[in-house]
């Protein structure tokens, strides 16, 4: 970065050398450094061992290993992207983002936020116990996806994200012991988000597709807490 110059202010800055590359376990969740890379997450057994396995999920289909060790946190969470699997998986948990200027953002607030010139640091993820599963659904093995989807469960809380609508994902949260009749909560689930059509598929499509994978994985965590 330049002298006299402000983070944030350009594109240009560096932050490969200031020790963002890195996962950390704490007491109460995980700290993951803005230039750590997708691989990290995919092949961290500690962090896929407490979320069920949903880091490597959601990051496997992600193009190639080669392009996975290049690819970074900070980079996929900061532009957005409608299509990214990285935020529909994390939307699910209970993440908050580190920004530079802006501080602890909700990760759920960070998505609704206009780009701007501050610097994502980390991303914190809260051990609280949720059982989560991911899926998305793609053309071709390593293509973008067609609808992603995460689920996660705790105390009767059903966090349900949807992305790839092709919008950004969004989060939806239900009351399991209120809304008990499954095939009626997933329709209200998938009901609950935009779709919308590109040439991946159109948004009749997506929302069937989304109201589908949530109910398999509603079954899955059933399954899991058997
Ligand atoms: C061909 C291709 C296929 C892809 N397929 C998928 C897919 O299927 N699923 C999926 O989830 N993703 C996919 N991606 C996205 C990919 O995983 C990365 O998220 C994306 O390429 C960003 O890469 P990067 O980390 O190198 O960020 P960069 O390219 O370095 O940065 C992207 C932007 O974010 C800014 N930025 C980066 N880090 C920070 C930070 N810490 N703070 C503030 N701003 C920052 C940069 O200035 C830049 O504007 C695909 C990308 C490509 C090119």
């Amino acid at each position: 970065m330049a002298e006299g110059t402000e983070p944030g202010e350009n594109d240009a800055g560096d932050l490969s050398g200031l020790g963002l590359n890195g996962i950390e376990e704490e007491e109460n969740g995980f700290s993951i450094g803005a230039v750590c890379t997708l691989r990290q997450l995919e092949t961290h057994k500690e962090l896929n061992r407490c979320f069920h396995g949903i880091f490597k999920e959601c990051t496997r289909s992600i193009v190639g290993v080669q392009f996975r060790n290049g690819a970074t946190v900070g980079g996929s969470l900061f532009g957005r992207f409608g299509f990214t699997d990285i935020i529909t998986c994390l939307l699910a948990l209970d993440t908050y983002v580190e920004l530079y200027k802006g501080g602890l953002v909700p990760l759920e607030e960070f998505c609704r936020m206009k780009s701007d010139r501050d610097i994502l640091v980390r991303i914190h993820i809260r051990k609280d116990g949720r059982k989560a599963a991911y899926v998305s659904q793609r053309m071709a093995k390593t293509d973008f996806p067609v609808i992603a989807c995460c689920c996660a469960r705790k105390d009767g809380k059903l966090y349900v994200s949807v992305g790839a609508r092709p919008g950004k994902a969004e989060l939806a949260v239900f009351d399991e012991t209120t809304d008990c009749l499954k095939e009626e909560l997933t329709k209200r689930a998938s009901e609950s988000f935009c779709y919308g059509s590109n040439m991946r598929g159109s948004r009749a499509y997506r929302k069937h597709l989304a109201g589908i994978y949530i109910r398999r994985l509603l079954e899955g965590l059933d399954e899991e807490e058997r």
